[in-house]
């Protein structure tokens, strides 16, 4: 039987009562038997901060790297606002991006049919809606150098610098052709090539890796503004999009919300593959820590039992597990049963622990 080693780390606010629920869809497939799950648990964030004074230990960041995936709650909290600014909660997520060296992100935005109606849009536009943004993490313009402002009085200078090398272009762009032949064989590549150099290199370096090793998926460029504009008219045209850091947090901001709630938004970040060809992952909500709803049990924690489903997926290819887990989320919809977030009128309001009972219960009926 396959071993995996994942590393839970629930963090603050939120981030315990989802994790919970997480850990028990987490059990139930180890009772299934395909797979052994073996679970770690350690603190991260204003959590470890309380702890230790530090929000990433290095005994968890140990423990992070040795692992075969982390999944990640959310961090942060007004409690943790005076606390030094290089020991602050969010300094925990930020840690463990660069240490794991995340550099692709994935914000896939499923529209789950009972949920159309929630939408900005109007329901026929996103209804069975799946796209996956791709975006560079680690490069571009929040990362180049000089960052600086410059100046004194009425007329200062601020500079930021959006800078790509090759490399950085040809990972991540594998990435999106991969992951495209695993879903609808299409891949959108977003950047400004008539105004920007990087847009101009980038869009090179992603017709090369096509040409020379993915020719087989279909690859349309697009202008990063063009892309928002066709994601709210005409959403559904899209498969996987591939882009930098800085249109990559909007871009995926904007389709997110197609979807209707931050409570249903998993993602995932990925690494290279290390000396033991494994790759290292992060699998976490979109979502922040909720102050506002911590500890009521209103939260609801099908981002971060989908971000589980996430990494079933492309941590360990189990396809048909994670396929498993998104009928029984979709089928539990169905029914009516809504956490407050995506309550809608005359629907079942449920706690997070009656979410998370409900979707055991249609994980048994399913595999019955
Ligand atoms: P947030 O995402 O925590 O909450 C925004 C709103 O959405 C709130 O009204 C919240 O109640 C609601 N919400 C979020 N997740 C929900 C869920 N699963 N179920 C139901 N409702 C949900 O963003 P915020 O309020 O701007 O930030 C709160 C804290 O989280 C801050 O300290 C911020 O720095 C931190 N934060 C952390 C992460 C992370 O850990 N990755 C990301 C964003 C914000």
């Amino acid at each position: 039987m396959a071993n995996y080693n994942l590393l839970l780390l629930p963090g603050d606010g939120i981030g315990p009562e989802i994790m919970r629920e997480t850990r028990r869809i987490i059990d139930w497939f180890n009772a299934q038997g395909g797979a052994h799950f073996e679970i770690e648990e350690d603190l991260v964030g204003g959590a470890s901060y309380d702890a230790h004074k530090s929000p990433a230990t290095d005994a968890m960041m140990d423990r992070a790297l040795a692992a075969d995936a982390v999944l990640f709650g959310a961090v942060g909290g007004d409690k943790w606002a005076d606390v030094p600014y290089e020991a602050r909660p969010e300094a925990g997520l930020l840690r463990l991006r660069k240490d794991l060296e995340l550099f692709a992100n994935l914000r896939p935005a499923v529209c789950y049919p009972a949920l159309a109606a929630a939408s900005s849009l109007k329901p026929e536009l996103v209804e069975g809606l799946d796209i996956m943004i791709v975006r560079e993490l680690t490069g571009g313009v929040y990362f180049g150098e000089p960052k600086e402002i410059t100046g004194t009085g009425n007329e200062k200078r601020a500079v930021d610098t959006q800078v790509y090398d090759t490399h950085e272009i040809e990972r991540i762009a594998r990435v999106a052709f991969d992951l495209a032949q695993k879903r609808g064989n299409r891949v959108h590549s977003s950047e400004k090539h008539n105004v920007m150099a990087t847009g101009i290199l980038w869009k090179e370096v992603v017709t090369r890796i096509h040409d020379e090793e993915f020719s087989g998926v279909e690859l349309q460029h697009i202008l990063a503004d063009n892309c928002a504009m066709q994601l709210v008219r005409n959403p559904k045209q899209f498969d996987v999009i591939v882009t930098d850091n800085l249109f990559g947090d909007i871009l995926s901001d904007v389709a997110a919300m197609l979807t209707g709630s931050l409570g249903m938004l998993a993602s995932a970040s990925l690494g290279a593959a290390g000396s033991d060809g494994k790759m290292k992952a992060m699998y976490e909500p979109v979502h922040g820590s909720a102050p506002d709803i911590a500890g009521k049990g209103k939260a609801n924690p099908i981002a971060m039992i989908d971000s589980f489903g996430m990494c079933l997926r492309y941590s360990f290819n189990r396809g048909a597990e994670a396929d498993l887990l998104q009928k029984a989320i979709t089928n539990v919809l169905e029914k009516g049963l809504r956490t407050a977030d995506i309550m809608q009128a005359g629907l079942q309001q449920v706690s997070t622990g009656e979410m998370g009972d409900a979707i055991l219960a249609e994980l048994d009926n399913l595999s019955a």
